[in-house]
């Protein structure tokens, strides 16, 4: 018997959703993660929300007013989208199709209404990832600390966390953000282990007979 042609099962990127409480760290651990990984991108995404002193256009997201946001969405622009905190945001498909075709991994911090849209619509690509914070305690005080958001802003985010957090189910893997590098080791690890999988690893047929027809000197 024949082994699959590669090309019959070409390597698919990998999709790997974060979400977690505002505040949880995902965002710090996606930075890390990029930073670590040339084989990994991001899913900017594009919101409704105003942007906060530290972020840049079209780097952490692209900003766009609600009409803006109603005309890509009426297109067919977006992967999927959600109403979070209040806004509106959205995963350009665009973008995520080029990274798939060409077996390039990307990242997406996405709320768990987001994560459930691609599970549903890209199923065996996606990998999720549930981050939680330590105590509840140290959520609200991380939120102050970033020091981004007004208190109106962080209250409502409190707020929203434990209806997050009730989400936690649907994940693949869960990891507490207590120490940042234990946290970001983990994910590392996560992904590492997802990259190894047999189904994702087409060229090993090539090699696996390589292996087979080869003929040992004795
Ligand atoms: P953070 O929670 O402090 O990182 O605050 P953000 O304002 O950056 O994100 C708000 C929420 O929107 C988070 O739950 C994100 O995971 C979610 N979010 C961001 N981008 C997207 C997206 O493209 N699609 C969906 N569905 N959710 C998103
Ligand atoms: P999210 O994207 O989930 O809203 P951030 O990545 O913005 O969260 O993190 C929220 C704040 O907590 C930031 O100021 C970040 O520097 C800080 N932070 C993240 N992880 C840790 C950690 N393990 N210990 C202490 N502070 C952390
Ligand atoms: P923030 O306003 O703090 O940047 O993001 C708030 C929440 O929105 C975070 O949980 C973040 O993951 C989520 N979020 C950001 N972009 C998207 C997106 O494109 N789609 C979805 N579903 N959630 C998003």
């Amino acid at each position: 018997m024949s082994p699959p042609s590669s090309k019959a099962i070409q390597r698919r990127g990998l999709m790997l959703v974060i979400s977690s409480p505002s505040g949880a760290g995902k965002s710090t651990i996606a930075r890390n993660l990029l930073e670590a990984d040339p084989h990994m991108s991001i899913s900017v995404s594009v919101t409704t929300r105003k942007r906060r002193p530290s972020e840049i256009e079209g780097r952490h997201y692209f900003f766009k007013s609600i009409r803006e946001f109603e005309g890509l969405r009426q297109t067919d622009a977006l992967l999927e989208w959600a109403e979070v905190h209040g806004n509106f945001y959205g995963t350009p498909r665009d973008a995520v199709e080029a990274a798939m075709s060409q077996g390039q991994d990307m990242l997406f911090d996405i709320d768990w209404q987001g994560a459930q849209q691609l599970q549903e619509k890209m199923g065996g690509d996606v990998v999720s990832i549930f981050i939680l914070p330590p105590t509840m305690a140290e959520l609200q005080s991380r939120l102050h600390r970033r020091a981004e958001d007004s208190e109106e802003v962080i209250a409502t985010r409190l707020a929203n966390s434990r209806a997050e957090i009730e989400h936690w189910l649907e994940y693949d893997y869960i990891v507490v953000n207590e120490d940042l590098d234990s946290a970001f080791a983990s994910v590392q690890a996560i992904v590492e282990a997802e990259r190894l999988r047999r189904d994702r690893r087409p060229g090993l047929f090539e090699f696996v007979n390589g292996l087979l027809t080869e003929t040992p000197k004795l």
